[in-house]
């Protein structure tokens, strides 16, 4: 066993802007940002690489009503339909009709979306659309969008660039948390992942961009940087998040021994795909949604699927696109095509193994869709936000076209407070806390990881229980205050600081689970398979002045945010 003791103690830096992430909401923030201000100092922090991001690995594309046959009111009533009465229909708007400006948006920024033989773009079909308005890059949407916006970012002089850099926590002028007192944000602590010191960065503005949080549970389509780092910063630093019980799943991870979070997208059911059972082969989606079958909700797909499981010997059924001509599926879907032919599996000859698994955060950080938060000079943007476009169930592919319209927006509505000093009104500390280094109990809360996700999955996935929720809470509020109290006198790292946060992430989603008793998009309650006649969002506070934390349910978004 090794006992030392360190300092992680770094250096401090001041900037207009913080940006804390590299997907499609933080370059498009970015990018907007320079249009208007080309002379600000922005930082852009992210946690190991610029790639590293939900948005790199986007497959099916990107929704948006670009062509006469379409309209925006159609999209409007498919993401309606999708989210089952909890979405904020102001925000379904404001986001959905910014499609076709999105697009030239990418588009002007060096993104080649696929063209069909006669030059027009091509448009792709999903679950829930009722027109096919998915735009593409074959199967490589977002790692082409987000190489695209990155060479645009490197060319941006006033764009220092931190990758290896996890942030910790936001640091606000309102430790205390007086009555009535606004909270400003006035920065954050970071860790520079590779010397292991603690760095103080203070600006004008935070936006946080930091994604979702798939590794709250065992199988995820989401990378490894996805662990709510976002939602926990903004929810102990006082600002609301709301519907946290709407965890999207999505129904068809790879079920492979080799590689664990590799999605076969949804695209390949909207070109024809069937889902059946490993032992018999039957189809098995007559007996949950007779009418669009393989092209139900995500919602519906995944429940059968997991239900399907659950009653058979298998972990896993299965997809099967045979049917379809060999060079089309080349050529359609040339990643997944390849990737499973390195493992000895052929789309165009063998079943495809396939397991449901979390996707996407459907709640988070309550924002406007110009991403205010409650804090003063925070903005959250992207999937870490919750404007209520996606309501219990996000319709696919709505995801990257809110993360540049809310990136966009965000840079207009922050344009101001980016140049207006701060007002130090507490004597911001540096990182002082000496940490201790103790290898064995460093492995020993590791440990944590593995059953946190487990019991995530079993207790608070796609079915859930009151008994079993409530015996999931008593288990991860253990958890958490072991963590936490390791937390505060033991070497931070990127490890530790993640746990910490998919802790407390798991912990929000287990209360707003057991608070909402009723049956609702993502979220279904074996024990109340009804939905309520009169849906509400659930927000949690962190309150420093009443306790530990705080829930309550609000009428459909009547909520007023820092403006
Ligand atoms: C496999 C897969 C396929 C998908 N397919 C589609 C699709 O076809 N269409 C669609 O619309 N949506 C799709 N989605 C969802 C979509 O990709 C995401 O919702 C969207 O990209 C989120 O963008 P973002 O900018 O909010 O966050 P992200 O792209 O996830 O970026 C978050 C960034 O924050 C950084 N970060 C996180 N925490 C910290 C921290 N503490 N410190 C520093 N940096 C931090 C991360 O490293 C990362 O750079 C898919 C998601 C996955 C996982």
């Amino acid at each position: 066993m090794q006992t030392d003791i360190i300092s992680q103690q770094g250096t401090r830096q001041q900037f207009d802007v913080i940006v804390i992430g590299s997907g499609i909401a933080a370059l498009s923030y970015i990018l907007e940002l320079t249009q208007l201000n080309p002379n600000l100092k922005i930082a852009l922090l992210t946690k190991i690489t610029l790639v590293d991001s939900n948005t790199y690995y986007a497959q099916g594309g990107i929704a948006a009503v670009f062509n006469a046959e379409d309209t925006v009111n159609q999209h409007v009533k498919d993401t309606l339909q999708a989210g089952d009465g909890l979405c904020n229909q102001q925000a379904v708007n404001a986001i959905l009709e910014q499609g076709r400006a999105s697009i030239e948006f990418l588009q002007n920024n060096g993104v080649l979306f696929d063209r069909s033989e006669s030059g027009e773009l091509s448009r792709g079909r999903e679950a829930g659309h009722s027109e096919r308005r998915i735009y593409h890059c074959g199967d490589q949407t977002g790692a082409f969008i987000a190489s695209a916006l990155i060479s645009q970012i490197k060319k941006q002089k006033a764009v220092t660039i931190f990758e290896q850099y996890t942030a910790i926590n936001l640091i606000t002028n309102d430790l205390q948390h007086q009555p009535g007192s606004v909270t400003e944000v006035v920065g954050l602590y970071a860790l520079a992942n590779v010397t292991g010191l603690i760095h103080t960065f203070l600006a004008n503005v935070v936006v946080l961009a930091t994604g979702g949080a798939g590794k709250v549970y065992r199988y995820t389509t989401n990378p490894d940087v996805a662990t709510g780092d976002g939602v926990a910063m903004a929810y102990r630093a006082g600002a609301r998040v709301g519907n946290m019980e709407f965890y999207q799943f999505h129904p068809t991870l790879l079920y492979h021994p080799k590689i664990n979070n590799f999605l076969i997208s949804e695209a390949l059911r909207g070109e024809g795909a069937y889902l059946r059972l490993a032992n018999t082969g039957e189809r098995f989606m007559q007996r949950y949604a007779p009418q669009a079958m393989e092209l139900a909700t995500r919602d519906i797909v995944a429940r059968a699927i997991f239900s399907e499981i659950e009653q058979s010997d298998y972990d896993f059924v299965c997809l099967d696109i045979r049917h379809k001509d060999k060079q089309f599926l080349q050529q359609r879907f040339p990643i997944i095509y390849q990737t499973l032919l390195n493992l000895g599996l052929d789309l165009s000859k063998d079943l495809i193994p396939v397991v449901p698994a979390a996707h996407y955060l459907c709640g988070g950080v309550l924002t406007d869709t110009s991403g205010r938060t409650d804090l003063a000079r925070l903005y959250a943007i992207g999937e870490v936000a919750f404007t209520g476009l996606h309501g219990a169930n996000r319709l696919a592919s709505n995801s990257l076209l809110e993360g540049i319209v809310m990136g966009r927006n965000a840079a207009q509505a922050s344009r101001e407070w980016v140049t207006k000093k701060l007002q130090l009104q507490n004597n911001i500390q540096d990182w002082k806390t000496t940490s201790v280094i103790d290898t064995r109990r460093s492995i020993q809360i590791n440990a944590h990881w593995r059953g946190l996700r487990g019991e995530m999955s079993a207790y608070a996935g796609i079915i859930r229980t009151e008994a079993g929720l409530q015996d999931l809470l008593r288990l991860v509020s253990l958890r958490r205050n072991m963590i936490e109290k390791y937390y505060w006198d033991h070497l931070i790292t990127r490890d530790l600081i993640e746990l910490r946060n998919i802790s407390l992430v798991a912990e929000l989603i287990v209360k707003s689970a057991l608070r909402r008793h009723e049956s609702r998009g993502n979220h279904f309650r074996e024990d109340y398979p009804q939905a309520e006649t009169q849906p509400e969002v659930s927000l949690a506070r962190a309150s420093h002045l009443i306790g530990d934390n705080h829930y309550e349910y609000e009428q459909f978004y009547n909520i007023n945010l820092h403006t």
